[in-house]
């Protein structure tokens, strides 16, 4: 830049409510700037004034290198400025414009410098549960509208006293404009009830921790919600917690005192270190290393996450390890007020009277290649703005209300799209409440007013009938078109880029009506042609398959063997009288819808096995316990055919391709009544589907000229299917995403919506009439 005395720099991103302005404002002193720093709509204007011709390059150094630990610059725009000759520098007052875009933090683990300030028995925060700063802290859970000020949030209830409000308005104090900041004298207060009489407990934290130590359920109140607590070496505590839940085989998330209690348990690699540690604190499942019976039954890995808010660090000061479940009841949301039915869940509460605005889970996460693999992304990510690719940029404001199963909401607004918290299965009544309650609280954060709503395919999807009631232009678009769309976004893949979308889950609505669930889809992002699938199997007792395993290795081994059924060991445990009733099922097509499911062949594969339960507790289960023996030394697959749909339909164009896995089961079917070891029959079809990518792929390339792979659905939460199908992409030359800032689960789907919607509205395709909605996807 060349040497100018006056320059006016505008910042967008995460910028407010992050010490930004305290930031800037020491910053100029400190280089000996004049001028001013402002809020201005959606980012920080800042003035700056030189005595003498400068490049400013410290400033903007600092700048990018400096800048406060929550904050996330999206753009910075530098322009030559007018003089003012300011004989200071100053922090102006936020203006009020409207219309803005104003992005918000998530809310962030408490920092190093509160921490120390609340062990040191000498500062007025000793042992305060409330400590915060400007650099760490809640801010998405509790915050009610923007701009972010105290009054728009749940603190506005308490009023700050003399000491706090002094730091609270010194700009040089590092809690400047802290919004939650508080003390023991004028803030929060923790209190610990019995959960039978309601009675106070006195002793508080520490009385706590005694309480859990002696085999006590505790329910604890977090940022998003209440944990149910309780000690993880106490196996009638873990049990009885369980019991609790509904909930018997499902992993329990574990909140270890510091890594090293992390390490007396489970494998912690550099990457797993850097998430453990990092401000946001998700849960990040790893390898187990020796015993602990009853947290994770049938798997090899464990959920640890470290403590984030100053209570939890109390509480583990006196306990080194503890299971910290989300409170609810099964396939509800995660609990934040006592009135919601806390108190029959424990024993006693450690809670607390400042109110939680907005829930959300633990984030829970992986890591594959040294990159996140998120199994569920909530407190921690939301909701950071995620920037569409150049091209797909639209006007308006677009509203997404993602599939059924694993929901989550996104907002689209000037070039940003903002994804809700996890929600859960909206067939659920209080999951649907948790659904409009997040969509009203990110639509007045964000100011939306949305010029159309999109939702799935689906016609009988709650978010479908949600959407149809709102009046607005109603897009909908096909699921697993959605998740190969997310990733596109994700990545900032550019409209017109075409890539063979492998999207594998349990189940989609297809565009035909069908249950879809294993695709290949030829995508990009104004639509996609049915490249192949999985071949079609029948689904005996419909949403039951699902919930059975072995329903669906009835299902396979009848479509290869017919009626001359091959003598399965696994399979007597069923009974003989069940077998027949699902066999004539099958037979006479009776409630046996056809489906191409990846899912399913998984719990197929995993009960022939020998490894999944009779009735699954929680989805996926059966296919995680197939991958947890996976013989990661074992190179051999299992034959496959990958060939064109012989049936031509009414459709001008090739039939998609067809993977039949028939000799596939012909080969396991061997292997399990040879006594082959299930470590060595889950790698070999491990490798098959991976194989039957390459293929595919190969295919591709050859006849559509691509070759982008874009790997997405549900079963991508497989980290060893995900990476033996990277790699081996990859070695055929591919290049391979996947979504690493969102789940490749259903968490991603509104994600795809949004980027669905823009090149729709883009293209001025969509019809304003309001009752005929647009169900296209092609
Ligand atoms: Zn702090
Ligand atoms: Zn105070």
């Amino acid at each position: 830049m060349r040497k100018i005395q006056v320059v006016d720099i505008v910042v967008f991103g995460v910028v407010q409510g992050v010490g930004f302005r305290p930031f800037i404002y020491r910053t100029a002193h400190r280089l000996g700037y004049t001028g001013w720093v402002k809020n201005i709509g959606s980012g920080v204007e800042v003035h700056l004034e030189s005595p003498r011709p400068t490049d400013f390059e410290d400033f903007l150094h600092a700048l990018q290198h400096d800048k406060p630990p929550l904050s996330r610059i999206e753009r910075t725009d530098v322009r030559e400025g007018e003089l003012h000759d300011c004989a200071e520098f100053t922090i102006q007052k936020t203006s009020e414009e409207g219309g803005s875009f104003v992005f918000i933090s998530p809310d962030i683990s408490i920092c190093d410098n509160c921490r120390r300030e609340m062990f040191d028995p000498d500062d007025r925060r000793y042992r305060y549960p409330f400590i915060n700063c400007t650099d760490c802290g809640p801010r998405y859970t509790i915050v009610d509208a923007l701009p972010y000020d105290r009054d728009k949030t749940t603190m506005r209830g308490f009023t700050m006293c003399e000491d706090c409000r002094c730091e609270y308005e010194d700009p040089m104090d590092r809690r400047y404009h802290a919004q939650p900041v508080a003390c023991p004298k004028c803030g929060p207060r923790v209190t610990l009830v019995d959960a039978a009489t309601r009675a106070v407990i006195p002793g508080g934290v520490q009385e706590a921790a005694a309480l859990i130590e002696s085999g006590k359920i505790l329910a604890v109140k977090g940022l998003g919600g209440f944990h149910l607590v309780c000690d993880p070496l106490n196996a009638p505590a873990v049990e009885r917690l369980r019991a609790i839940k509904a909930r018997h085989t499902k992993p329990l998330a574990l909140m270890a005192r510091d890594i090293a209690a992390v390490e007396r348990h489970a494998l912690v690699g550099p990457d797993e270190r850097e998430q453990l540690t990092s401000v946001r604190r998700p849960i990040v499942l790893l390898r187990q290393k020796g015993e602990l019976p009853g947290i994770a039954p049938n798997l090899n890995e464990l959920g640890f996450m470290l403590p984030y808010t100053p209570l939890h660090y109390l509480l583990l000061q006196d306990l080194e390890l503890i299971v910290a479940t989300s409170s609810n009841r099964k396939d509800s949301p995660i609990m934040k007020e006592e009135e919601e039915g806390i108190y029959s869940l424990c024993d006693a509460i450690l809670t607390h009277d400042r109110p939680i605005a907005m829930r959300a889970d633990d984030s829970v996460m992986k890591l594959s290649r040294g990159r996140p693999l998120f199994v569920r992304r909530a407190r921690g990510y939301v909701p950071y703005p995620q920037a569409v690719p150049a091209g797909l940029e639209i006007e308006g404001h677009v509203l997404a209300l993602g599939g059924e199963l694993k929901d989550t909401v996104s907002v689209y607004r000037n070039g940003y799209v903002v994804t809700s918290q996890f929600l859960g299965d909206l067939d659920e009544y209080q999951n649907y409440a948790y659904f409009e309650e997040t969509i009203r609280h990110l639509s007045s954060l964000f100011e939306i007013k949305p010029e159309a709503v999109v939702t799935d395919l689906h016609p009988d999807f709650h978010a479908t009938r949600y959407a149809q009631r709102l009046g607005l232009p109603h897009l909908q678009v096909q699921h697993h078109f959605a998740h190969v769309l997310a990733v596109l976004l994700e990545h900032g893949v550019p409209p017109g880029t075409k890539v063979l979308g492998i999207a594998w889950d349990g189940f989609g609505y297809g565009r035909d009506g069908t249950a879809w669930g294993a695709e290949f889809l030829a995508a990009d992002h104004s639509g996609f042609e049915r490249f192949g699938h999985f071949r079609y199997v029948g689904l005996p007792g419909g949403d039951l398959a699902a919930r059975q395993p072995w329903r669906m290795a009835l299902s396979y081994l009848t479509d290869v063997y017919g009626e001359d059924l091959p003598r399965v060991k696994a399979l007597e445990r069923v009974g003989p009288d069940k077998i027949k009733g699902v066999r004539e099922m099958i037979r006479q097509r009776l409630n046996t819808p056809p489906a191409s499911s990846c899912g399913r062949l998984f719990d197929a594969v995993s009960f022939l096995a020998g490894l999944a339960p009779l009735q699954v507790e929680y989805e996926a289960e059966a296919p995680m316990r197939l991958e947890a023996v996976a013989d990661p030394g074992c190179g051999e697959s299992y034959p496959f055919t990958l060939a064109r749909e012989e049936k031509q339909r009414e459709r001008p164009l090739q039939p998609p391709y067809v993977v039949s896995f028939a000799e596939t089961i012909r080969g396991i079917v061997a292997d399990v009544c040879g006594s082959v070891p299930a470590r060595l029959i889950s790698a070999r079809f491990h490798n098959t589907l991976a194989e039957v990518m390459a293929a595919a792929a190969l295919r591709a390339r050859e006849e559509l000229a691509l070759d982008t792979v874009v790997l997405s659905g549900g079963v991508f939460l497989n980290r060893t299917l995900l990476e033996k199908a990277e790699s081996r992409l990859e070695e055929l030359g591919f290049r391979v995403l996947r979504p690493v800032l969102y789940s490749p689960n259903d968490e991603s789907i509104s994600v795809g919506q949004i980027a669905f919607a823009l090149n729709h509205l883009r293209k001025g395709m969509i019809r304003r009439e309001i009752t005929r909605s647009c169900r296209c996807g092609s």
